[in-house]
């Protein structure tokens, strides 16, 4: 039996301040494991190969909600189809053009007239302060391919009435835990999906069983296709009540304690 373990990044493996300190033990033992972590989150690529050289993690990852899948060249070991390569990697192409999305964005602000910033629309040094990050990374974060980050300051009314129109458009949207995401016809479970496909032509022959450990509703689509799906506590202490699934298993700890007590239960004591 060969593990699979996919991961949301912020609110997950990253506590409010980007810190994945807690779920260090975890991590490692999944190294040592040779188990393939799978970040899968709304980053982009460039935020994401920071946190992947941290944590010396070299399996394929899933950036912006699913927007891309990035497979190092030679890390499987049959020809596959891919839609471009770049910087060493196979790129497997899910989501629409960034600047398609943006100008939807923008056209459904003119339409309604309300308040909706997205990243394009921010300086780095106005999301940093917004998010909490390093100036750096907030540039990193502005390096968006295939899905834009934004806010709608109004009403719930207001907010799902965008939210339509992007449904209206033939597109799709996603409530992260900071952010709303406009994207094309892509989500986190079919780009999970079709690694793990390719997870199985690997591995012919022996059993593949898929984790996946989130904490929003943008996670929700990753958890539905995985085997065993887990969410972590937000900041307040309780799991997202939007989130609910058959055998979802609620881990106790927010994000990366969570996390940690999440793979140990799963890998050491074998409860599940
Ligand atoms: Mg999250």
């Amino acid at each position: 039996m060969r593990h699979i373990v996919y991961s949301d990044l912020d609110g997950t493996l990253l506590n409010e301040d980007y810190s994945y300190k807690d779920a260090k033990p975890a991590i490692n033992f999944l190294l040592s494991s040779k188990i393939p972590l799978i970040l899968c989150t709304s980053k982009t690529r460039a935020e994401i190969e920071v946190y992947r050289e941290k944590l010396g993690v070299t399996d394929p990852f899933i950036s912006e909600n699913g927007g891309a899948i990035f497979i190092p060249r030679d890390y499987f070991t049959f020809d596959y189809d891919h839609d471009r390569s770049v910087e060493g990697y196979n790129v497997i192409e899910l989501g629409e053009e960034y600047a398609d999305l943006c100008g939807e964005l923008k056209d459904i602000r003119k339409e309604t007239g309300y308040k909706i910033i997205g990243f394009s629309d921010m300086t780095a040094e106005e999301i940093a302060k917004d998010c909490g990050l390093s100036l750096r990374d907030a540039e990193l974060s502005k390096k968006r391919e295939y899905d834009e980050a934004f806010t709608i300051l109004g009403t719930k009314g207001q907010i799902d009435e965008v939210f339509r129109s992007i449904e209206s458009r033939g597109l799709n949207y996603t409530v992260g835990g900071r952010y709303s995401h406009i994207m094309g016809n892509s989500d986190k479970g079919k780009a999970v999906d079709i690694l793990t496909e390719l997870y199985k032509r690997e591995k012919r022959g022996s059993e593949i069983k898929t984790v996946g450990l989130g904490d929003s509703l943008n996670d929700l689509p990753m958890l539905k296709v995985v085997d065993i799906s887990i969410v972590v506590k937000k900041p307040d202490g309780l799991h997202d009540p939007e989130i609910d699934l058959p055998n979802l298993i609620r881990i106790d700890g927010v994000g990366p304690v969570g996390w940690n007590k999440a793979i140990n239960e799963l890998f050491r004591r074998k409860i599940w």
